[in-house]
């Protein structure tokens, strides 16, 4: 069947007809940031045809009457990766996020779901973010649905790359739940029961077409965790399917056992002690750092309703956080940029995604470095280097481009976003 498609299309092009008609657009940019050699370069022009960049030339290169977009007052970027979402997702600040998944699950039919998800897909565009790592709490393979419908353009949203349910242990991260209400939970967590299960889990995932695979080391806020032995099996087992195997991990000890089963990377991490941080350096094992700046967190605890008096909690948690950053790049740590926001504060989901480079940028991290790991670390991990998060000849053309000084006004210029190309496709264009 595949086959038949495939020369098909062969002999739609060999008619000239669709292929060469591809248009081709010249982007000329003032300031073009290099994602891989992580500088800002200037007076660059990318050549652009169908959905992919095909140059990377000086101004003199652009032929006559071809087809221009002036971006020379900015700066232009890849489009922006957010390496840890849940589209299909979201909770008030006041929602317990236990009982909040109870009520959804029981009282939301998946069709709301998805639809409520493909308007806050739409959003990310809309900051920049062309592509996400959406990391479960989807229901029952919602996010691959999601995925396949902007693929095919019947919606608009980034490009994402999906791993389904998460696997996790008895309960999954739904604490609360009475015996005989379990089986809820296996509408939104793949629950392992043991190594031979672990391998089943897997293969199930990868007869739903996910692009990676989650797992929950350690299932806080609730109280159970995955085994080694069975982290190992799922990454073996992953492995043999050329999947990746990225950890929710909140104690040391679940980030200490999922590397040591061979996990990829690790999400959150939060209480990560030196040796687990050298651990990770020594094996490449990835961070996906999913702090929440200030501002973000005093409009939380405003909207949760904590006690103008008693907002010491915040400062701890941001210099907690800070320390944690610090320690982690010092020891040589791959930083992937990731949001995990997903509860409504205000403003849209791709708003609040964006407050990453904010937590970032307030922890201590250089502007282009925070780029980077928004970029070209991003796709490296998502082993898409040579597709996405950079500008460069054969990479997707996902393009943005920013009104300002990226290194000297970071804030500000990474929110002023007055350009966004997808695969090819214009989605915002409001030169100033
Ligand atoms: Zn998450």
């Amino acid at each position: 069947m595949h086959k038949l498609f495939l020369l098909l299309f062969l002999a739609l092009c060999s008619l000239a007809s669709v292929c060469a008609q591809q248009n081709e657009v010249y982007i000329k940019a003032g300031h073009l940031y290099d994602s891989e050699q992580n500088i800002i370069i200037k007076n660059k022009v990318i050549q652009v045809k169908g959905n992919t960049i095909v140059s990377i030339g000086d101004f003199n290169s652009i032929p006559k009457h071809a087809e221009i977009l002036d971006l020379t007052e900015y700066t232009v970027l890849p489009g922006l990766i957010d390496a840890h979402t849940h589209v299909l997702f979201s909770q008030d600040a006041t929602e317990d996020f236990s009982e909040h998944s109870i009520h959804s699950l029981t009282m939301e039919s998946d069709a709301i779901r998805a639809l409520r998800g493909s308007k806050r897909a739409k959003s990310y565009l809309d900051v920049g973010i062309t592509t996400v790592k959406e990391l479960g709490n989807s229901g029952l393979f919602l996010d691959v649905a999601l995925r396949d419908a902007i693929t095919e353009g019947t919606i608009e949203g980034p490009r994402i790359f999906a791993s389904g349910p998460i696997l996790a242990a008895t309960g999954g991260q739904i604490y609360g739940v009475s015996p005989k209400h379990q089986d809820l939970i296996d509408l939104e967590y793949r629950i392992i029961s043991g190594v031979e299960d672990a391998k089943i889990a897997v293969r199930e995932h990868v007869n739903q077409k996910v692009d990676l695979i989650k797992i929950c080391a350690d299932n806080i806020p609730n109280n159970t965790h995955l085994s080694i032995a069975e982290m190992k099996a799922i990454v073996e087992t992953a492995n043999g399917y050329d999947l990746t195997v990225v950890a929710h991990s909140i104690t040391n000890q679940s980030a200490w056992n999922a590397i040591q089963a061979g996990v990829h990377g690790i999400e959150h991490g939060f209480n990560l002690a030196d040796s687990t941080l050298t651990l990770m350096a020594n094996k490449k094992v990835f961070l996906v750092p999913t702090e929440n700046s200030k501002t973000y967190m005093e409009t939380y605890s405003n909207l949760a309703g904590y006690d103008d008096d008693d907002l010491g909690w915040i400062a701890n948690y941001l210099a907690r956080m800070k320390n944690r950053l610090d320690r982690a790049i010092e020891k040589g740590v791959t930083i992937v940029a990731g949001s995990d926001n997903y509860t409504d504060i205000g403003g849209t989901r791709g708003e609040s995604s964006r407050d990453m480079f904010r937590a970032y940028f307030e922890a201590g991290m250089k502007p282009l470095d925070i780029l980077q790991s928004a970029t070209y670390t991003s796709a490296l991990n998502l082993n898409k280097q040579n597709e996405l998060g950079v500008l460069k000849p054969g990479a997707k053309a996902d393009i943005i481009a920013v009104k300002g000084n990226i290194t000297t006004d970071f804030i500000t210029t990474i929110k002023d976003v007055v350009f966004v190309m997808k695969d090819g496709v214009v989605y915002v264009s409001n030169p100033k």
